[in-house]
């Protein structure tokens, strides 16, 4: 296959990543143009040594396993960097609309190229020193405890996952770590796997998501191997799995896990899972599944505070080796309060712009080009007061009561519904939205949305008053 042909599988890809990262990442990140491809590898420009190694560490496995998907030929990427024609006045904010051409559309742009890195580990380039120890290929180097920050969100989490890695199989088994997005749950579950791998290389440790789990699982059945992935699964000392939400209402692939997790568990060997929620709010798990998974040590992280905050854009600054005052990094912390991968995209934002323009970091420089996501983070013009405000005096309640813990059933339908419109209208997190809402639990929020939703497909009047709502909360958001 030639470059030209294999061109198309790049564009495809390209589209369905944007796709499937949103607007806001791609335009920030995938500032690629396609060069070349080779039977086994392909070669991409990139503007800078940090876009690259940024794409290294955060989408080449997946831009990969998406062309690989599309052309069915596994390829690797090799990077240059391009200096650009007309770099002197990029547009780097990754603003959505910011006027970019597409990535992957190759343009005018190409310039002088010097070609760095050039394999797959080109991450570990200029910037970092080569690793001198072989790396577990699933687990990220990066995810480790010394670049994990402790705060009084996660210390209670932090702490056990230590204690295990100095025993593993025997302290807290199975250990599973619950929370909303971005609060660091892989990060912790592949610091056991690093920590331990460090200690002893000879350890089995497989890490992998419950989504790969489950492909693996069924490919293997229509591979007519199931035996072989039986024991893969079955023989290891550690096995990490994230994102078990995944397998709700998957049946087979739970029973799968069940049996490797008896295997496991009778053999003492160490098994850490993560959940976006606590086990017993999975809907859609067979109970004696859910009941192994509650059989050990169960904890949640919650977001951040504000010094802990600091802390991680601190520790993050440090690991990149890039230059930022403090006072930049407060007033990020203090606007974004969401959870850690908003507060680092933030950060790597300003970074790549700094970069691009080759100038320092200001405060000025910060205010103006994260004015957006600042703004976002506040949701525009709409806010929770708004939105209790309009709903509570709808029902005829007061706001405090929608805030309040009082559970009457003329009090929790409007509060359901509040938390439905906010979830709608806006874009806070669960977990935001139940500290909005008088210090609730992020489930609780998914409870309200849910049981709003099976209700409005009951009841048709209540479809049109929600629509009415909505409309009274944008017409005064706009005043
Ligand atoms: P989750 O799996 O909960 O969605 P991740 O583990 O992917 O979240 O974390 C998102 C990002 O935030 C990662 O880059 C991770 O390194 C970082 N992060 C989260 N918590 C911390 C922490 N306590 N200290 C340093 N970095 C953190
Ligand atoms: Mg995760």
């Amino acid at each position: 296959m030639d470059n030209m042909d294999f061109g198309v599988f790049w564009n495809e890809a390209m589209n369905q990543l944007r796709a499937e990262l949103g607007e806001n990442v791609f335009t920030l990140w995938f500032n690629i143009s396609y060069k070349s491809a080779s039977e086994t590898s392909i070669m991409v420009g990139v503007p800078s040594t940090f876009y690259r190694d940024q794409l290294v560490k955060n989408y080449q496995p997946a831009i990969e396993r998406k062309l690989l998907e599309l052309s069915g030929q596994p390829r690797a990427m090799e990077f240059v960097i391009e200096k650009r024609l007309g770099s002197d006045e990029p547009n780097p904010t990754g603003t959505g609309n910011s006027g970019q051409p597409p990535a992957g559309r190759d343009d005018s742009r190409t310039g002088t190229m010097s070609p760095v890195g050039t394999n797959s580990t080109a991450g570990s380039g200029d910037r970092r020193p080569e690793p001198t120890r072989s790396r577990h290929t699933q687990l990220r180097t990066d995810y480790t405890f010394e670049n994990f920050i402790i705060g009084e969100n996660n210390n209670f989490a932090a702490n056990a996952a230590l204690a295990i890695t100095k025993n593993p199989g025997t302290a807290y088994n199975p250990f599973l770590i619950y929370g909303g997005v971005g609060l660091g749950k892989t990060h912790l579950m592949q610091s056991i796997g690093n920590r331990v791998w460090e200690t002893n290389e000879k350890t089995k440790i497989i890490c992998i998501t419950a989504e790969d789990f489950t492909n693996e699982f069924i490919e293997s059945i229509h591979s007519g191997k199931p035996q072989l992935f039986k024991n893969k699964y079955r023989y290891v000392d550690i096995l990490l799995i994230d994102d078990i939400h995944f397998l709700q209402d998957k049946p087979q692939s739970q029973e799968e896990l069940f049996h490797t997790f008896n295997a496991l568990y009778n053999g003492n060997k160490q098994m850490v899972f993560t959940c976006d929620r606590p086990v017993s709010e999975i809907k859609g798990f067979s109970d004696r599944l859910r009941n192994r998974f509650e059989r050990g040590l169960n904890v949640d992280l919650q977001p951040p505070n504000y010094e802990t905050r600091f802390a991680i854009l601190k520790k993050k600054i440090e690991n990149a080796k890039i230059n930022v005052p403090n006072a930049v990094l407060e007033i990020i912390s203090k606007n974004i309060s969401t959870n850690v991968r908003d507060l680092e995209a933030a950060l790597m934002k300003l970074a790549a712009y700094a970069d691009l323009v080759g100038k320092e970091i200001t405060l000025e420089i910060a205010q103006q080009q994260l004015k957006d996501v600042f703004s976002q983070t506040k949701h525009g013009n709409i806010t929770i007061d708004h939105i209790i405000r309009v709903v509570a005096e709808y029902f005829n309640v007061s706001s405090g009561d929608l805030k309040g813990k009082k559970r009457t059933k003329n009090i929790a339908l409007p509060r359901q519904v509040a938390m439905y419109i906010a979830r709608e209208m806006t874009e806070y997190s669960t977990t935001e939205l139940g500290l909005e809402f008088g210090g609730r639990d992020h489930t609780t929020v998914m409870h309200a949305c849910s049981r709003t939703e099976e209700r409005l497909k009951l009841d048709p009047s209540l479809e049109t008053t929600i629509k009415r709502l909505k409309t009274t909360i944008k017409e005064m958001s706009i005043k």
